[in-house]
């Protein structure tokens, strides 16, 4: 039997961290097998999925060498690999789960669910679905359909019992069922949800072993169910402790830049990357620190993970960079690397019309734009000061700003400067001094070219990370302050 695994990312976002650690577990536990390695794009979300953070997802992965042997650019014999191109399968499954009695239709409109979760909290019972849809007759569920009611397909859920099922890592893990929602698999707009789209594409496409991060352990007593359902074998699965911030935290943007582009913009090589992810709960079986993807692959044993949360620390990356650079790199490659990395047309055009109209001669160049090619920007509270502006003010408003900016979709210069603009009105500041801070924090100079356009160029990991190390200059929040803030912002 051929092993064959996949990383299946939702195009929702950036390109994350957290997929890049597991696309590398499952390309290290296939190749090590002389197994395939697939990339399937799960984009049944369509109001969330985006085709710029699809591109961004492969071309990240590719960046690091995670090559896939079937996906939606290379293509293979089980395609289509993207999820929204495949719906009819998923429907005709859907359909055949009503039919043999394990899947149901289930007419409640979002009112009625929102009043059953009120009366659930209200009286302290498990909040869930009440099953509903299953006290329907036949012919009832019939006229209902014949007449065009809005609905969804549920899946049954035993009510009793536990799910027993099978962790490559954490051997039997025991669910009570009781805990398992009745999970809708089809949605009105006829879209499968992640789990029927999931358990029917692994099937389909001869996925045998699933290695996936460990936020979704509670999803698989319904893909185990779904697997028995259809009769068919369900793979084997893995699930991989999840990246921590140095504090232990769960690793996400709010603390820590996670998406492979800001890391990609900060100069850090590729195999170094790959290095440090290979090191996530895993190491060499002579513990060495450094090694390449090939070595990785030669002596990956899934059992070597461990299961205390990794971490993910920056300064350890860099450490590891350093050696990359230093020990693998000659002069000459060390020149052309960098040239790859941003020393080339591609990321210069753009700059070039911003400082023409400001400098007279090539020396100036770097002074005025030397930001764009570097990391965080020294600067201290002084330079971040406004002598007309209370400095918790100024903070907080940078917070609120920096959170908003992390859900901004598209990062173009309009949406970013209306943000900024109706933040700095929201809070009662003069647009110019929430700008004015943004300058220096961005720019690192009060001096430089337009900050839009920079945050447009630098990208919107790189600049929400000198947004959020401008706040840590500026003393940040403190802890008691975060929860106020939270609390505040979100009432905005
Ligand atoms: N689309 C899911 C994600 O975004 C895939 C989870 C899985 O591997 O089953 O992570």
């Amino acid at each position: 039997m051929t092993i064959r695994t996949r990383i299946a990312p939702s195009p929702t976002g950036d390109p994350h961290l957290g997929t890049a650690y597991i696309a590398l577990f499952n390309l290290a536990f296939a190749r090590q097998q002389g197994g395939e390695f697939i990339l399937r794009i799960e984009d049944t979300d369509q109001e969330r999925s985006t085709p710029e953070s699809e591109a961004a997802i492969l071309e990240s992965l590719r960046w690091l060498g995670l090559d896939w042997d079937e996906g939606p650019d290379v293509g293979g014999p089980h395609g289509p690999y993207r999820q929204s191109e495949r719906g009819d399968i998923y429907k005709d499954y859907a359909q055949q789960l009503v039919r043999d009695g394990h899947a149901f239709y289930c007419f409640a409109t979002p009112e009625e669910l929102d009043e059953l979760r009120r009366h659930q909290t209200e009286n302290k019972l498990p909040i869930g679905y009440d099953g509903r849809g299953l006290t329907l007759s036949a012919e009832e569920v019939q006229t209902r359909l014949a007449s065009g009611e809005a609905h969804v397909i549920r899946m049954k859920v035993p009510r009793e019992g536990t799910c027993k099922f099978n962790d490559m890592l954490r051997g039997e893990i025991e669910i009570d069922w009781a805990q398992v929602d009745m999970q809708v698999l089809l949605k009105n707009d006829g879209m499968p949800t992640y789990h029927l789209a999931n358990v029917v594409d692994d099937h389909l496409m001869g996925i045998t072993h699933v290695l996936r991060g460990e936020e979704w352990i509670n999803s698989a007593p319904k893909h185990q169910l779904l697997y028995a359902y259809f009769g068919w074998d369900m793979p084997l699965l893995c699930h991989l402790p999840l990246l921590r911030n140095p504090d232990k935290s769960k690793l996400s943007k709010r603390k820590n830049p996670t998406s492979i582009l800001y890391y990609q913009r900060m100069g850090y090589l590729a195999e170094a990357m790959l290095n440090y992810l290979g090191r996530m709960g895993w190491s060499m079986p002579d513990e060495r620190e450094k090694f390449d993807r090939q070595e990785m692959f030669d002596n990956f044993d899934i059992q070597r993970v461990s299961l205390g949360g990794p971490i993910f620390d920056q300064e350890k990356l860099s450490w590891l960079n350093g050696l990359w650079l230093r020990e693998d790199l000659s002069d000459m490659a060390f020149m052309q690397r960098m040239q790859e990395w941003a020393v080339n047309t591609d990321y210069l055009a753009p700059i070039v019309p911003l400082i023409k109209p400001r400098v007279e001669k090539f020396s100036d160049v770097l002074p005025l734009a030397g930001f764009f090619l570097s990391g965080m920007p020294e600067i201290s509270a002084e330079d971040l000061a406004n002598a007309k502006v209370d400095s918790d003010q100024l903070r907080k408003t940078l917070q609120f700003t920096l959170w908003q900016l992390e859900g901004l979709r598209h990062w173009e210069k309009d949406a970013i400067f209306d943000v900024c603009k109706t933040m700095a009105q929201c809070m009662e500041l003069k647009p110019k001094d929430l700008f004015g801070l943004l300058f220096v924090a961005i720019t690192g100079s009060a001096n430089s070219v337009s900050v839009f356009d920079a945050m447009v160029i630098l990208g919107p990991d790189m600049s929400r990370a000198r947004l959020r190390h401008a706040l840590t200059v500026m003393g940040g929040p403190s802890k008691k302050e975060a929860k106020r803030w939270d609390k505040e912002y979100r009432t905005l």
